[in-house]
């Protein structure tokens, strides 16, 4: 009989643990193919982490790490040496990182360093923009990877700009995937909306967490400015990342009228999209999840990586001027079924080629 193909996947952030939802699920009920799913503990209060697991049917982490953000020196360095312990014991066949997180370099790196197979899940994404700390971990894990899948065709071509065109493969986008999976769920399990009294169509949700916004006070004080404003108009939910609470916190930044409240778990978030009049993010995923319930779009940043939602009309930046354009649709993120064709590619490249 032949040996199981062995994945070993590093998550570690709230958006990693929602990618690696559709793709985890469906590796266990696939005959042949074992995932070792590694934690790196980037991400660990409840509400940003186990209540995805539990709400998106991720299997428990095989193993869980504990590198924390707690401000002893950079924690991609930390997660680095805790991963290059790690990796070489695991006997995997490779490594899957998702995203742009500090744990999707570390892994990477990790991985590359022990001549591991690096597979770069949501690959090729670019913001031009390297004072973002994502920025860097794109590249360079783009840089490392032996298999890179592609949520669009944006992100194949960027690839091609920068010379990488070997394992590239075009796979859809494994939010949406997520996003399916959540809609039906969200309806009939979240009380979100008689909890926090809202009305559907008449209320505003926004998420703030990214360093340009937050790095300092001007910074904050920025969008808390534009969010008080709308929140004057039209009520405003405002689910605050950790990072940001504390920022806001330690430099005294106020929010007004705008509501915060902890953040939410996977099905009170797509409660809320699917029912708010706008949103208003500086959230990657969260502009995507917008358009997939159609509800129109505010980037609180100077650009964005998912330009299809902005080429379509659905999503601005708050930087650009409020015009009145068409809204097309977007067939770029696949049709729902991403995990599928990744792991079936995965599958192929490593019987066919012996090697990823
Ligand atoms: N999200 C959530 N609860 C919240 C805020 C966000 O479930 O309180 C989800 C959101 O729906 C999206 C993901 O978290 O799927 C986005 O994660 P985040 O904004 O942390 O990271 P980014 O997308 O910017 O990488």
């Amino acid at each position: 009989m032949s040996k199981d193909l062995t994945i070993a996947t590093i998550v570690g952030a709230r958006p990693q643990f929602i990618k690696a939802a559709p793709f985890s699920r469906l590796v266990a009920e696939r005959e042949g193919v074992r995932e070792i799913l590694i934690h790196t503990g980037q991400h660990y209060d409840s509400n940003m982490s186990d209540v995805f697991f539990d709400e998106l049917a991720i299997p428990k982490p095989d193993i869980q790490l504990e590198v924390r953000n707690d401000g002893s020196g950079d924690i991609t360095g930390r997660m680095l040496v805790e991963l290059d312990r790690l990796l070489p014991t695991l006997e995997a066949d490779c490594v899957l990182v998702y995203g742009d997180t500090d744990s999707t370099l570390a892994g990477a790196l990790a991985a590359a360093k022990r001549h591991i197979p690096v597979v770069h899940v949501e690959a090729g994404l670019r913001s031009f923009n390297r004072a973002m700390p994502e920025e860097i971990n794109r590249v360079l894990t783009d840089h490392l990877a032996t298999l890179l899948f592609c949520p669009t065709g944006t992100a194949v071509t960027n690839l091609a700009n920068e010379g990488i065109t070997r394992g590239v493969i075009k796979s859809g986008d494994l939010m949406y995937d997520a996003t399916i999976f959540a809609r039906d769920r969200a309806r009939e399990r979240s009380s979100i909306l008689d909890t926090l009294g809202l009305t559907p169509g008449e209320f505003r949700l926004a998420t703030v967490h990214r360093a340009e916004n937050t790095k300092g006070k001007p910074e904050l004080e920025r969008v808390a400015d534009y969010l008080r404003q709308k929140a004057e108009e039209m009520p405003l939910v405002l689910p605050l990342h950790p990072r940001t609470r504390t920022v806001a916190d330690r430099l005294g930044v106020s929010f007004g009228a705008v509501r915060l409240i902890d953040p939410l778990g996977y099905l009170d978030m797509h409660r809320l999209l699917a029912a708010a009049h706008e949103v208003l993010t500086d959230s990657g995923g969260l502009q995507k999840e917008a358009y997939f319930h159609r509800v129109p779009c505010i980037t609180l940043r100077s650009e964005s990586e998912w330009v299809e939602t902005i080429d379509a009309g659905w999503n601005r930046l708050w930087t650009s001027p409020e015009t009145s354009r068409e809204r097309t649709e977007i067939t770029d993120y696949g049709d729902g079924a991403a995990a599928a064709e990744i792991l079936d590619a995965l599958i192929g490249r490593m019987v066919t080629t012996a090697a990823v």
